[in-house]
């Protein structure tokens, strides 16, 4: 079996996308496999996986570059990097610590639960967004075992499909836990926190961004940045 069948096994992430419409016609002409880079190109990722303690144990699978759009992301205890071109060495780095975050974050949910909660998140439980939102939401494997949290108690970000159901094509709208409607606003308690982030739909999204720009690759530095958040 390989590690991407392994995977399937703990995440059920690939089932979770076909058995929802719009993720799987978001996802239907991408061919989800690994892809044969250049030993060059397989030998520069490998220097830079080398110099993040965080991806120590981690697997790196290089999918086709249509996997996910082309998006990073991480499944349990891989690293999945669709082949695109524009992967620099610069943002190749910035990406694979983003994406060995995503992975402690995987295996320590109850640390970053409690850091969360300090900086303001709350985790919500699925049956507190109704399911018509849930159906629309944009699945992340990064992200899909604890998908919805409560910023200030009340907002909760989901990421729509919009126009079409392309991986694209998502909007950030805020649901409201006191009426249930949901905002395109930004609540500005957000806004003075974090500014106007690129991937405001979660939390960890929000921290692996973060730490990735200040550099954390370490658990030792990982684990003291969210002591002290
Ligand atoms: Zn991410």
């Amino acid at each position: 079996m390989d590690v991407l069948d392994t995977a399937e096994l703990h995440d059920g992430y690939r089932a979770a996308c076909a058995a929802n419409e719009l993720n799987r016609m978001a996802r239907q002409h991408q061919r989800y496999r690994p892809f044969f880079v250049k030993d060059s190109a397989a030998q520069t990722i490998s220097v830079i996986a080398g110099s993040i303690p965080l991806l120590d144990e981690v697997d790196i699978v290089i999918l086709d570059p249509t996997a996910d759009n082309g998006y990073p992301h991480t499944r349990p205890g891989i690293v999945c990097l669709p082949a695109i071109a524009n992967l620099t060495e610069t943002n190749l780095e910035t990406t694979l610590i983003h994406e060995s975050i995503h992975i402690h974050q995987r295996d320590n949910h109850d640390i970053w639960r409690i850091a969360l909660q300090k900086e303001g998140w709350t985790e919500l439980r699925l049956a507190s967004v109704p399911v018509a939102f849930r159906e629309r939401c944009r699945i992340n494997p990064d992200t899909m075992a604890t998908p919805f949290w409560a910023w200030q108690g009340v907002h909760v970000p989901l990421p729509l499909f919009s126009q079409s159901p392309r991986l694209s094509d998502v909007v950030i709208k805020w649901m409201d836990l006191r009426n249930g409607a949901v905002y395109s606003e930004v609540p500005p308690s957000f806004t003075k926190r974090y500014g106007s982030p690129s991937q405001p739909e979660h939390p960890y999204e929000l921290l692996a961004v973060e730490f990735a720009a200040a550099g954390i690759r370490s658990t030792d530095m990982l684990e003291q940045k969210l002591r002290f958040l």
